[in-house]
């Protein structure tokens, strides 16, 4: 095989795994992640590496590979990127879902922003270096891997768990959701590099009472209980917390667009950062979203049980606090499990790593500046952290102004533009010659 062309090969492998269905719908369901993986591992062994798949249960595969460096003194970087994608309803797109179709300047498809897009420009600029004979300093290890979209029970935290040796010295990764840029203006641009995460919560919320007769006197409603401890969950107004990567996007985003920043009163802030304060409003704060809601069977009778969900996210550093006040505000009657319980995670904006994607992301973009962010939804570096390793969000995209990007996660018409792939892929192989 004679050299590889990263930025010409790109958009082909993204529609590639975009036509691959690894639709994940939760609780193990649907076609799985096999075919993907198969896929992926032919391309990386073609470049003379020797990729492992990795099965928790049947369909269920992850690929694994290790790039040896230069450098056998370095530390090894973890380079990850899931395979799953989340359903679709295919008729409310304009191209179906899993096309891959090029139209419009852009790859569509279910997956061509989480995550399929950085997985084939990962793809793309390891072929290319390889088919060069360009390794890195460092190891590189590269993730591929399944159910990030339920968790990683079958992917990453199963992975970790049962396979840590795979990821033996590796003290720093990268992965998704971060590297993407905001517009200022026409001439400059915020790449925002994920750099914390908040912590998950999901609760399962029980009130047990007196079950009778829906006519008479009873001062022990499993209803009425759930129901009066939800809305104070709902209502609650969670104080401001500024967890240090917020108080550093704050800086430079309110730097960036001429806006004076108040750490007294950070939401009056947030509140002038127009198309930012979207993202950025939900990480100002731990939250608790009341989303189900079961209790009865008929009209007279009062059941003995009401149960409840709520989604709650708490931020880096409030663990502790989160879950005392939540149990301040259920209340003595109201019990609470976890459906889904999952770390916060953080890591400094600093260091030869941060440099090297700032870097890679200014040389290809003179009015970019990368600065740090804090996610409020989760990814698989929550599982990869468990190891010891500090990671980032760090899926390298420049995208037109006018493309509402955070609203393309798992929504309709999800579409990635070509010339974002192949900017990715630059600025990857140049961070890969400096991390
Ligand atoms: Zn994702």
């Amino acid at each position: 095989m004679g050299v590889l062309k990263g930025e010409d090969e790109v958009v082909e492998l993204c529609s590639d795994l975009i036509r691959i269905d690894s639709t994940n719908a939760g609780d193990n369901a649907g076609p799985g992640e096999r075919a993907a993986a198969e896929y992926v591992a032919e391309k990386l062994a073609e470049v003379g590496l020797s990729p492992r798949i990795l099965e928790r249960d049947s369909r269920r595969a992850n690929v694994v590979a290790r790039i040896e460096g230069t450098d056998p003194g370095r530390d090894a970087l973890l380079v990850h990127g899931h395979l799953d994608v989340v359903p679709f309803n295919a008729g409310d797109w304009r191209h179906h879902p899993l096309s891959g179709e090029v139209a419009e300047g852009c790859v569509w498809g279910r997956g061509a922003v989480d995550m399929k897009d950085m997985d084939a420009m990962i793809l793309a600029v390891v072929r290319q270096r390889l088919s060069e004979g360009r390794r890195p300093a460092r190891d590189v290890v590269l993730a591929f891997t399944a159910d990030e979209e339920a968790g990683g029970t079958y992917g990453a935290h199963w992975l970790t768990e049962e396979y840590a040796g795979l990821f033996e010295g590796c003290t720093e990764a990268i992965g998704e959701v971060g590297g993407f840029s905001v517009s200022i203006d026409e001439a400059r641009r915020l790449y925002l590099i994920e750099a914390a995460e908040k912590g998950i919560a999901w609760m399962k919320l029980t009130a047990k009472g007196r079950a009778g007769h829906g006519s008479m006197l009873n001062d022990d409603n499993a209803v009425t209980e759930l129901a009066e401890a939800v809305g104070r969950l709902g209502r609650h107004e969670w104080p401001v917390r500024l967890t240090p990567t917020v108080r550093a996007f704050l800086e430079e985003a309110s730097a960036a667009l001429s806006v004076e920043f108040d750490p007294e009163d950070a939401e009056a802030t947030v509140a002038k950062l127009g198309p930012l304060a979207r993202m950025i409003g939900a990480v100002l704060r731990n939250t608790v979203n009341p989303t189900m809601l079961s209790a009865g069977y008929k009209a007279n009778v009062i059941p003995q049980t009401a149960t409840a969900h709520v989604d709650g996210r708490f931020l880096p550093g409030y663990e502790e606090e989160f879950f005392a006040t939540v149990d301040e505000l259920l209340g003595p009657n109201v019990a609470r499990e976890f459906v889904y319980h999952d770390i916060a995670v953080e890591t400094s904006f600093e260091g030869p790593l941060v440099r090297a994607m700032a870097a890679s992301l200014e040389a290809e973009d003179p009015g970019g500046r990368a600065v740090p962010y804090t996610l409020s939804g989760g990814t698989d570096l929550k599982a990869f952290s468990r190891l010891g390793i500090r990671g980032f969000g760090f899926a390298p995209l420049k995208l037109p102004a006018d493309l509402d990007f955070s609203g393309m996660f798992h929504g309709v018409d999800e579409r990635v533009p070509v010339d974002s792939l192949k900017f990715g892929v630059r600025v990857l192989d140049r961070f890969l010659d400096q991390c």
